[in-house]
């Protein structure tokens, strides 16, 4: 089948963006070229859409210090919390007035709809500065009455806490949802106070060095925020290695996350983690079977399946599963594959072509294990990195399938006939990041959702995130939590102080 590519003119200002060497370096408030540099593809055609800065370790130790230095002295360490609060909402209302622009390039480098980043994910990331705009007025100390032996006699003990900012973050972020992951970690650190160095994916760091200019233009001082680009295992590494970083918040693969465990140990530098997940949904047969199974394509067909939430197992009670197993492959075949920009496309290509072959391994591995592919299955068309939306179903518990992320539009769903039995098939396993349960029993919602290991349970909806609704994986699927106050402590430091008075 062919896949239509075509799309019209690019927005004037993502032209202009993109012709104006957008690859370089933020490093303490200026643009700096690198001498590497390498493509950033459109996944739809492999056409190279602009050359990237590859920063090396001299690059980083300046974007560092710069951070540092921002940190230490200047208007962002003078800067009344209220005033952050103004800047923090100010960069809202910038990148407000980019939006079509931001979801056009993100649309372009990562290869999701159209739709997808215009109303889902850039509004998103925008929500995310708003959220955290409230915050920096409202991080308080607290006074703390004493009983200490040593006081002196006619003198009273006065305690308090003071919460400071951590120090420079290192924020390291994936390719799937790269702006809403940027937001996430930029928005909570600036409300804390903090200073960032930023590395984005190096698959999609267009739009992150957007929004460095649109930090400019919103007057965040300069060093506060810095961009480097590059891979992980050299500039990435460079970065986490880097003593100035107090800091490390990573989004992405367990993989690598467990190894910044040890990085992060060998200075007890600050660490978060949201990593990989296998996230099952549960079907009750008394269900809203429409939007259940609405619910659970959407969460694993939208982006591609690259989502870390993604409704990768769906587990349906007998007495509904043909209905479950043939809306989903009905509702896969349903979407338009194309170009992101291309009208009319629910579906664009995986991020690229080492994705895809990495997604077709998977189901070329399941052949042998007798799994049966009901829809999909295969890459689609003669160019680009499309996949067709799958649904397995026959795939034993054991298999690579059930167990491990694939990070594609690959559903696997299974028949079960007892809740105690669907529980343990959906804790089996070393991710605890989502789930969802769909029934329109309240007590069972409930029941249910105490007894899911997960950091977030979803009844009747999947895939419910926002700014204010704490976000983080169980197990494997990380350490801590991002969003909401949560994901401001993650960049925040406690100091007690002790006066005698
Ligand atoms: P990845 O781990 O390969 O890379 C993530 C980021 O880390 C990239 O910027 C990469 O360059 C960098 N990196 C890689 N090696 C590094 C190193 N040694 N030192 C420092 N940085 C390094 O992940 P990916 O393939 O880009 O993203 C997909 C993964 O992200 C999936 O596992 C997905 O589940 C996860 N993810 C999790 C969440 C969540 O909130 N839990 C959200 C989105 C994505």
């Amino acid at each position: 089948m062919t896949i239509s590519t075509e799309h019209g003119p690019l927005r004037e200002r993502v032209a202009a963006f993109l012709a104006d060497d957008p690859g370089r370096l933020f490093i303490g408030g200026r643009w700096v070229a690198a001498d590497e540099t390498f493509a950033s593809l459109d996944p739809a055609t492999g056409a190279e859409i602009a050359r990237v800065a590859r920063a090396d370790a001299a690059q980083v130790d300046a974007a560092v210090r710069a951070a540092g230095d921002a940190l230490a002295a200047g208007p962002w360490e003078r800067m009344r919390p209220a005033e952050r609060s103004r800047l923090l909402w100010r960069i809202a209302d910038v990148m407000e007035e980019h939006l079509e622009d931001l979801a056009e390039l993100e649309t372009l480098d990562q290869g999701k709809s159209l739709g997808t980043s215009r109303f889902g994910e850039i509004p998103a990331a925008i929500n995310q500065f708003r959220y955290y705009a409230g915050w920096p007025t409202k991080i308080l100390g607290e006074t703390i009455p004493t009983s200490l032996s040593r006081t002196p006699a006619g003198k009273e003990v006065f305690a308090y806490t003071r919460r400071e900012p951590v120090g420079v973050v290192a924020a390291i972020v994936p390719w799937n949802s790269p702006m809403i992951m940027t937001a996430m970690k930029l928005a909570p650190a600036l409300a804390a106070g903090c200073t960032i160095v930023l590395k984005p994916a190096e698959n999609t760091s267009l739009t992150a060095l957007y929004l460095g200019r649109l930090l400019q233009e919103a007057g965040l001082p300069d060093g506060v925020v810095n961009i480097v680009t590059g891979f992980g295992h050299d500039t990435g590494q460079a970065l986490v290695d880097h003593r100035g970083v107090a800091k490390i918040a990573f989004t992405g693969s367990t993989a690598v996350g467990k190894r910044l465990v040890s990085t992060a140990a060998s200075r007890l530098a600050r660490l978060t983690l949201e990593l990989g997940g296998k996230s099952p949904s549960i079907v009750m047969p008394d269900a809203d079977l429409d939007a259940a199974i609405a619910g659970v394509s959407r969460g694993i067909f939208d982006n591609g399946g690259q989502v870390c939430v993604a409704s990768a197992r769906v587990y349906a009670h007998r007495d509904v599963y043909q209905r479950v197993v043939d809306g989903m492959a009905a509702a896969g075949e349903g979407l338009t594959l194309g170009h992101g920009l291309a009208a009319g496309t629910d579906l664009g290509p995986l991020v690229s072509a080492v994705q895809a072959e990495r997604v077709a391994s998977y189901i070329d591995e399941g052949a042998a294990d007798g799994v049966t592919v009901v829809t999909g299955g295969t890459r689609e068309g003669d160019v680009g990195t499309f996949f067709r939306p799958t649904v397995l179903t026959d795939v034993p518990p054991h298999a690579r399938l059930m167990r491990e992320e694939i990070f594609g539009p690959v559903a696997v769903v299974t028949p079960f006939d007892d809740l105690d039995e669907v529980l343990g098939w959906a804790n089996d396993s070393d991710y605890a990041l989502a789930a969802s349960v769909w029934t329109e029993g309240l007590s069972n919602g409930h029941r249910i959702a105490a007894r899911l290991q997960a950091g977030t349970v979803w009844v009747n909806c999947h895939s419910f995130l926002g700014p204010e609704l704490p976000k983080g994986g169980h197990k494997e699927s990380g350490w801590g939590y991002e969003n909401g106050p949560q994901g401001l402590e993650n960049y925040l430091e406690t100091k007690s102080v002790v006066m005698v008075v």
